[in-house]
């Protein structure tokens, strides 16, 4: 049987999560609630940001470790001026085999085909609704579903693959649960629903909101039927269900109700250079200073290393209500989810 405080000593550095920028175009109650993330909030100033080099050279560094999927998110991730040019740096790195991007959408249109010939594989596509009035509501920018749908078409078109994350939250997009599901059934594009979880701590998360795993498989069952699929890699975070009699797939993201630290092989980096082992994290450590000091890129390589290898991090199969209330966490936005 599975022992999930000595498994969390075991588990590789596989997977890394990029921040390319803290800003964004949307303000999703659930990561940048309107009324804190106003004209006052004090963003990143853009020179704090890492440079594309330092991207590079810092994936190349995990690379040695065993790193071999990038993803890039923000903030708004093509919000970032060029984002293209950084894909084709990070594709002609060796050991790398995976580079995806989690989007609001918007901006695909414009975009796709570039990020497809710089060597962009996936797109995941935040989308919570289908329906017009709770998605204006839930983007917090009375955004319609029109651009969004929009650029997962551009998406499709541009040879990428898509899936589509929605985050569901009790009361709010619930009812939409069923209706996101035929949407996307229909058009074999994968749907992942995701638990609503209490990062930073603007987004007034409450257990009762969480929508959890089990509420929502059997939600699934009651209109079409679903069965489980096997792990299709160490480390998944995604519980995959086909639906009977067709070849797509529908996924639940389940990190509260049912968590998966035991297998988390995820580190995250921050615009600003910060290295994070926890999506909960309170703090980063100082990667940028590290680096622009270091005598050589090994020397930021062993760094990474011994960062990664005091990890103990299981938040989430400790959570309960109280330290989602009191542990000081940093913003959604600034880690990149
Ligand atoms: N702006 C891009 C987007 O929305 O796809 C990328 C950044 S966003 C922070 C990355 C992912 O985090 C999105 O899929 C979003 O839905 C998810 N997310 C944000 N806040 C969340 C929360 N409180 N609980 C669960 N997922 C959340
Ligand atoms: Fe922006 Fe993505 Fe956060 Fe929504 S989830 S506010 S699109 S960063
Ligand atoms: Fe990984 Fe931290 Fe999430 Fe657990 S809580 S799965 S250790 S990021």
């Amino acid at each position: 049987m599975a022992d999930p405080i000595r498994d969390v000593f075991s588990r590789p550095l596989k997977d890394i999560r990029i921040s390319v920028t803290d800003q964004c175009n949307f303000r999703c109650s659930y990561c940048m609630p309107a009324e804190i993330f106003g004209p006052d909030f004090a963003f990143l100033p853009k020179e704090a940001y890492l440079s594309f080099d330092e991207i590079h050279q810092l994936v190349g560094s995990m690379a040695e470790l065993g790193v071999e999927k990038v993803r890039l998110t923000g903030g708004e991730p093509l919000l970032r001026k060029d984002l293209h040019l950084l894909i084709e740096k990070l594709y002609e790195i060796d050991g790398i085999k995976d580079i995806a991007l989690t989007t609001n959408a918007m901006m695909l249109p414009k975009y796709a085909e570039k990020l497809k010939a710089a060597g962009l594989q996936r797109v995941n596509v935040s989308m919570d609704a289908i329906d017009e009035d709770v998605f204006k509501k839930m983007n917090g920018r009375s955004v319609s579903t029109k651009p969004v749908l929009k650029g997962i078409d551009a998406a499709v078109n541009a040879g990428l693959e898509v899936k589509i994350n929605m985050v569901v939250q009790k009361g709010v997009n619930d009812d939409q649960i069923i209706p996101m599901a035929s949407y996307f059934k229909e058009r074999n594009i994968t749907l992942r629903f995701i638990e609503f979880m209490d990062v930073g701590s603007t987004n007034g998360w409450k257990l009762s909101s969480v929508v959890t795993k089990k509420e929502i498989v059997s939600l699934l069952n009651e209109k079409f039927e679903v069965y489980p699929l096997e792990e299709a890699y160490y480390g998944e975070v995604a519980s995959r269900y086909r639906y009977a009699g067709t070849s797509s797939e529908v996924g639940v993201i389940s990190s509260v109700s049912d968590s998966f630290c035991s297998t988390c092989t995820r580190a995250r980096i921050s615009a600003d250079g910060r290295f994070y082992t926890c999506l909960f994290a309170t703090e980063g450590f100082d990667l940028k200073t590290f680096m622009r000091n270091a005598s050589s890129l090994e020397e930021v390589t062993k760094e990474i290393s011994i960062l990664w290898n005091k990890r103990k991090d299981r938040y989430s199969d400790e959570r309960t209500e109280e330290t989602a209330k009191n542990r000081k966490k940093i913003e959604m936005s600034y880690i990149g989810g």
